[in-house]
């Protein structure tokens, strides 16, 4: 590469779908690429779920940024923050282990993503971790596998109601995200768990469904929905929906149900599935180019995905708001190969006009194994050929040949038999990042409720 002083500078935030598919869209352009990216890798969200939940390796599913583009002589991978944007400038500044640096750009496109929302309850995330990132991926595993031996331990001293209230999950949020979590924790107790434990047994594990809304899957077909319900229900998911979560802490969950009373279940392992929220770069550039960022904290975008009065500035993906389009990858990935096709055919001096258009190629969510549904305009597929198919598209969009073998041959390990390759579990995981430490400082309402003190742990 010899990179010039002449050429175009673009700098691409994040290495998501978003900033992975517009380096790779701007391969044979004339143009120098700085991408700057929070993490070394490129993740592939949708199968988080499974590195949470023993069947896959985190590598598998996020291969190093700098790996993938290796070959792509014109891009310059760099870890960092981007902690500000100034669009008048044209600069971006990053941060790296506190150490910041400001870079110039000619062409800037901006996918930042979003992070999982509590809707305002920051302080449920301890006990309630969202899924998002490989860490959190990893600490949910822990506090999964972690729940089943905690359980053991406590069934082998005769404490079944702590021992119950170990092996209950709840699940807050029934998009596909949830659902397909739920799913697996039902798969994971019920089939991979049932032969490993002595004095419990994990078939009796408690799954519960929440959510606020009314249906599962929302944005699905109606029948698609029912069909969800009654296979969950199948599974032995307690699916509860009109559910508004007002608590969580260590030892459960508080909802009110649709008539406004209280519950509350004993569960020591909870995950948050539901709400996202923009990176806070949204709002950075919103401020500055005087717009109001979508109650999700997305910038409204024009038509051509830029800003207004910066037709250098894109921005894609999840933190933009254009035509009430979903979060969904394909979204990403479209809207990251319109500004690169924009900026290719600035550079020629031959302008696209028509605005982004999104292609879109349908929705599908798997249940368990071998049961999926999918929504692909008015073609709806439900069961196996559902979930061949989702098999099939998560091969295509996974990153990588090598990953490609590896993620097939866990899913043989996982879907034909009963194991699952990637049950270890660290301390750190088992104790989680913030939370499962905290156990020991067990609020007494809690205890109460479960029928034993923290003495009984003793
Ligand atoms: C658990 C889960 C399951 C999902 N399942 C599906 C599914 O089945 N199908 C589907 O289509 N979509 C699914 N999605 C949504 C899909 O993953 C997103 O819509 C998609 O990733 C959006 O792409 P993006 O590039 O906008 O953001 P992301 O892919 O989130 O990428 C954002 C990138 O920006 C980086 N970043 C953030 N802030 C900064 C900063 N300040 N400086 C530098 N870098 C930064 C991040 O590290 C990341 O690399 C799922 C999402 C989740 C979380």
């Amino acid at each position: 590469m010899n990179p010039t002083a002449q050429r175009p500078k673009v700098i691409i935030i994040g290495s998501g779908f978003g900033g992975l598919f517009a380096a790779r869209a701007l391969a044979k352009a004339e143009v120098d690429i700085r991408l700057i990216g929070r993490t070394t890798h490129h993740l592939f969200q949708p199968l988080l779920y499974q590195v949470a939940t023993g069947i896959l390796s985190p590598g598998e599913i996020a291969p190093a940024t700098r790996e993938v583009l290796a070959r792509q002589e014109n891009v310059q991978v760099e870890l960092g923050e981007v902690t500000a944007i100034d669009v008048e400038a044209k600069t971006v500044t990053a941060s790296t282990l506190g150490v910041p640096r400001t870079y110039s750009y000619d062409h800037l496109i901006v996918a930042a993503g979003a992070a999982q929302s509590w809707f305002g309850n920051d302080q449920f995330a301890d006990f309630a971790p969202g899924m998002k990132s490989i860490d959190d991926a990893l600490e949910l595993r822990g506090r999964i596998f972690g729940a089943f031996e905690l359980a053991e331990l406590a069934a082998a001293q005769g404490r079944h109601a702590e021992a119950r209230a170990h092996t209950t999950f709840v699940v807050v949020g029934a998009g596909p995200t949830g659902v397909e979590m739920a799913g697996q924790l039902a798969e994971l107790s019920r089939r991979t768990l049932k032969h490993d434990f002595r004095h419990i047994d994990p078939r009796n594990a408690t799954i519960y469904l929440m959510d606020a809304a009314g249906a599962v899957l929302g944005t699905f077909d109606e029948s698609l929905q029912t069909r969800t319900r009654r296979a969950m229900e199948r599974l032995g998911v307690k699916v509860l929906l009109g559910a508004k979560v007002v608590d969580v802490d260590a030892r459960g969950i508080e909802y009110l149900d649709q008539a406004g009373e209280q519950h509350r279940i004993e569960a020591l392992t909870k995950v948050w599935a539901a709400g996202v929220a923009a990176s806070p770069l949204a709002r950075q550039l919103a401020d500055q180019v005087g717009l109001q960022v979508d109650r999700a904290g997305r910038i409204p975008v024009q038509p051509d995905l830029t800003l207004p009065g910066h037709p250098d500035v894109y921005v894609v993906g999840d933190m933009a708001a254009l035509d009430n389009l979903p979060g969904v990858a394909q979204v990403a990935i479209q809207q990251s190969r319109y500004a690169a096709r924009k900026i290719r055919a600035s550079l020629g001096g031959r302008p696209v006009t028509e605005p982004f258009s999104y292609f879109d190629k349908g929705n599908m969510a798997t249940i368990s194994r071998f049961r999926a549904i999918a929504e692909i305009g008015k073609v709806k597929v439900t069961g196996f050929p559902a979930w061949a198919l989702w098999l099939g598209v998560h091969l295509v969009y996974i990153i990588g040949f090598k990953s490609r073998i590896t993620t097939l041959l866990h899913w043989v390990v996982s879907f034909l038999g009963r194991g699952r390759s990637e049950r270890n579990i660290t301390e750190q995981q088992i104790f989680g990042r913030l939370a499962m430490d905290r156990i020991n400082d067990l609020p007494q309402r809690a205890a109460r409720n479960v029928g034993w003190t923290s003495s009984d742990e003793a």
